[in-house]
């Protein structure tokens, strides 16, 4: 019998949807499932009192890939919007994200970069002569990155409560690399990202995600892994976005997740915050931060031509089956057990693997971009 489509994908997310775009493009017939309802994955918005809500977290475009920054405006035209998160100390105090001179000045004094490198080396100093009394030479973990990267004062006031609540385990148990997402800047910028573009599709990410989904047949409320025969059937390949882990029926055992829980609230003020992402850095404070999602598209006075305002509280929760899976948690237990099913992946001359989830990595959005380009053009028999 000859297969109705070229490709089966399994999940209409960010990987999912451009993977549908490019081989459509090529004139591949695509039908796109996910088990939601509704496409998007993660990128997901959901329209409340007129505002798009993250529905599953805060997603800021952000690349210095031209190219790729061209195809998704090519898309859907991006806004200017400019992340600049604000985090609440355990003391109380406001402070800048990222590190930057702001952040500096209000923990330090300090007025000059010279003035807060000298700060900054002394506390790094530390932290490597602690390491090489160890007789380490890298950094084997979040806290020691951390330590040699920014020093022991922001450490203890901006990463160690947070990160410890946000992945549900201590900073000397985690990757370093984690930490190295953020930027440490001798400026006053408190532009969270380093990349030369940065936006979020003007009219929400579902206007992006429907584009990129033109041409395909999708079918939602449809789970793979419920009717995987009869799915499997209708289509040469396979693009598979979800867990890999249970591809393989967790043959060598389950990844683990970190998920998040969000409770999103409808408030009569039309600015709460003043911004879209405020961290809170405390144990004490069951969640690590607030998004007031209409910052995100409307900037200056705008911001109060609506009267109300929506927010959502996010509370890090451990992963079990049936919840959410969010964050793979790459430390080194996980990170040989995906490697093993990574192998058994490669082994699958008809099944694509890609995003998060797949191939379980902490990937933003930009990149999984560049990922399914990447595979088109290694290969044009795609
Ligand atoms: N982080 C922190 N303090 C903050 C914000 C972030 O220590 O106020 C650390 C934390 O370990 C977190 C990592 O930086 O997991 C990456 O943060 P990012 O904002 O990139 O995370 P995401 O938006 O992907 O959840």
């Amino acid at each position: 019998m000859k297969e109705k489509y070229d490709y089966l994908i399994v999940g209409a997310g960010l990987f999912g949807a451009t993977f549908a775009h490019l081989a459509s493009t090529r004139h591949r017939r695509c039908l796109v499932i996910d088990k939601r309802n509704h496409i998007g994955g993660n990128i997901y918005c959901q329209q409340d009192n007129g505002i798009n809500i993250h529905r599953y977290g805060a997603h800021i475009f952000h690349t210095s890939d031209k190219r790729i920054w061209d195809f998704v405006n090519s898309m859907v035209p991006f806004n200017r919007y400019t992340n600049s998160p604000v985090a609440v100390a355990p003391n109380g105090e406001l402070y800048n994200l990222p590190f930057n001179m702001n952040t500096f000045y209000k923990i330090w004094g300090v007025k000059s970069p010279s003035e807060a490198l000298q700060k900054l080396n002394e506390q790094r100093c530390e932290a490597i002569k602690k390491m090489e009394t160890d007789g380490v030479k890298e950094p084997r973990n979040l806290e020691e990155q951390a330590l040699t990267l920014i020093g022991r004062d922001v450490y203890e006031l901006l990463i160690k409560g947070y990160t410890e609540k946000q992945w549900g385990r201590k900073c000397s148990d985690l990757p370093a690399f984690i930490i190295r997402r953020l930027p440490v800047r001798l400026t006053f910028d408190n532009n969270y990202f380093s990349d030369t573009y940065q936006g979020i599709p003007i009219g929400g990410y579902n206007k992006l995600v429907e584009k990129l989904l033109e041409g395909s047949d999708i079918q939602l409320d449809t789970d793979f892994f419920k009717d995987r025969e009869h799915l499997s059937s209708l289509a040469h390949k396979i693009v598979f976005t979800g867990k890999i882990d249970e591809f393989f029926n967790y043959r060598f055992g389950m990844l683990e997740y970190r998920s998040v829980r969000f409770e999103t609230e409808t408030i009569n003020n039309p600015n709460v915050q003043g911004c879209a992402v405020v961290n809170y850095i405390s144990s004490d404070v069951p969640y690590t931060r607030i998004i007031e999602h209409k910052h995100f598209e409307n900037f200056g006075d705008s911001v109060y031509e609506n009267p109300v305002s929506v927010i959502s509280r996010e509370y890090p929760a451990e992963w079990n089956p049936g919840i959410e899976p969010f964050y793979p948690v790459n430390d080194q237990r996980n990170n040989s057990l995906n490697t093993r099913y990574q192998e058994l992946a490669q082994k699958e001359p008809n099944v694509i693997f890609g995003g998060r989830l797949a191939e379980y990595r902490y990937y933003d959005m930009a990149p999984v971009i560049a990922k399914v380009f990447s595979l088109f053009e290694s290969d044009t028999n795609l």
